[in-house]
């Protein structure tokens, strides 16, 4: 166990961060959900239309709701400003296309969520932006890969399909030496478990959709970091118009009020869940930062704490037909895309990418054909283990 003391008190962050930002006296936050908001004089009407990120002006400009969500964000971040957008690709989207023009570098992973790579592989070099992908556990391969027109690094850790994390101290240490903008993504990890910015990057963005919304009922995104580029990325995000709704707004805030307490729990249980399959028979190999056997395991230590997240993956014993056939003896765990949220989901990623890419892109990007992405809802340890353990009896 790491110094608890020096932790940032992320449960009183989620209840008072947003306690400042004028909405009457109500205690629960309000629902904004209107287009517009009036002006009581032609002086204000002036003042509304020109300040960037007015949040009483134009939903798509700024929303009272938003706010409270993004100072929530920003604090839990350890980041000046943050802002909401309407879906974590949404955010990615915008951030990249504020960052980046025809012409420039980017150095991205062999291994992001997949619509991000295809945003970096498919859209952006569509639009003159050059993108080269390297091997995220090789830190050294971030440098080589830098050329004279490379303006961002984009970092994910821990990330799909196998668990790998990014050492962020080494490759913001390189970036910054050239003035080159670090984005990192943090869905998987939390805030609860690791800060990138403390590592030095300039940027967090998050799928909101997951943890910090938590219960699989909107979609949202948000990237954090510091006004400046926080400003500078707004006045993308109001043209692309990847626009938050005020009820999403609203969800999240609620759910973040108790992103602390679930991560904690999703920490739990995913080291209980990870340390059951690895000693199982019917199990090849797991795949969790936070089991001694990760070859990165003590850059996770480093880098993560308390805990290592919820999602991780595992190899079962036996092909594609053998998986098909314990997913669908699993009771209540459900097959289902996404993760992050309350109940437990599963998904056969062979299945879910095969129709995407074919049979060696797959092993290239370390998808064998017995491979389950799971991700650890907050149902009780013991049943989770015991509804795998049923399914896994039969299979062996
Ligand atoms: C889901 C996800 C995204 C995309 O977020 P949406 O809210 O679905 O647009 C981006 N990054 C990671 C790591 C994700 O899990």
């Amino acid at each position: 166990m790491k110094n608890e003391n020096s932790r940032p008190h992320f449960q009183s962050i989620v209840t008072h961060a947003d306690a400042d930002i004028e909405d009457g006296t109500n205690i629960a936050p309000s629902i904004h959900p209107t287009t517009t908001f009036y002006a009581r004089d032609a002086a204000e009407f002036a003042e509304m239309a020109n300040e960037p990120r007015h949040p009483r002006y134009y939903t798509r400009y700024g929303n009272p709701t938003h706010q409270r969500a993004e100072a929530t964000i920003a604090k839990l971040e350890g980041a000046e400003a943050a802002l909401v957008m309407g879906s974590g690709m949404g955010a990615i989207t915008t951030v990249m296309l504020a960052l980046v023009s025809s012409g420039d570098h980017i150095v991205a992973q062999n291994n992001h969520y997949m619509g991000t790579t295809k945003l970096l592989t498919e859209v952006l070099t569509r639009l003159g932006v050059e993108v080269t992908l390297v091997d995220q556990t090789d830190p050294t391969a971030f440098e080589r890969a830098i050329q004279p027109n490379t303006r961002l690094i984009m970092v994910e850790s821990p990330v799909n399909p196998l668990l790998h994390v990014t050492d962020f101290k080494a490759v913001t240490a390189m970036a910054k030496a050239r003035d080159i903008l670090t984005v990192a993504d943090n869905t998987f990890a939390t805030p609860i478990n690791q800060r990138p910015l403390a590592f030095g990057v300039d940027l967090v963005v998050h799928s909101a959709t997951k943890y910090l919304g938590g219960h699989h009922d909107l979609t949202a995104g948000a990237v954090a970091g510091s006004q400046a580029l926080i400003e500078r990325i707004w006045g993308t995000y109001v043209l692309v118009g990847s626009v938050m709704s005020a009820f999403d707004a609203w969800l999240l805030l609620r759910g973040l009020r108790t992103l602390p307490l679930r991560v904690r729990q999703h920490n739990q249980t995913a080291l209980a869940v990870a340390e059951f399959l690895a000693q199982h028979r019917a199990i090849e190999q797991v795949h969790y930062p936070g089991l001694e056997d990760h070859p990165q395991h003590d850059l996770a230590n480093a880098q993560m704490s308390p805990g290592f997240g919820g999602v991780l993956s595992f190899q079962l014993k036996g092909g594609y037909k053998e998986t098909e056939q314990f997913m669908t003896r699993l009771n209540f765990i459900r097959q289902a895309v996404s993760l992050g949220g309350y109940e437990t989901l599963a998904a056969h990623v062979a299945a879910m990418w095969g129709g995407t890419l074919s049979d060696e892109q797959l092993r290239t990007a370390g998808v064998e054909p017995n491979l389950v992405r799971f991700s650890t809802g907050l149902e009780d340890a013991a049943d989770i283990i015991a509804d795998l353990e049923q399914a896994l009896k039969l299979a062996s």
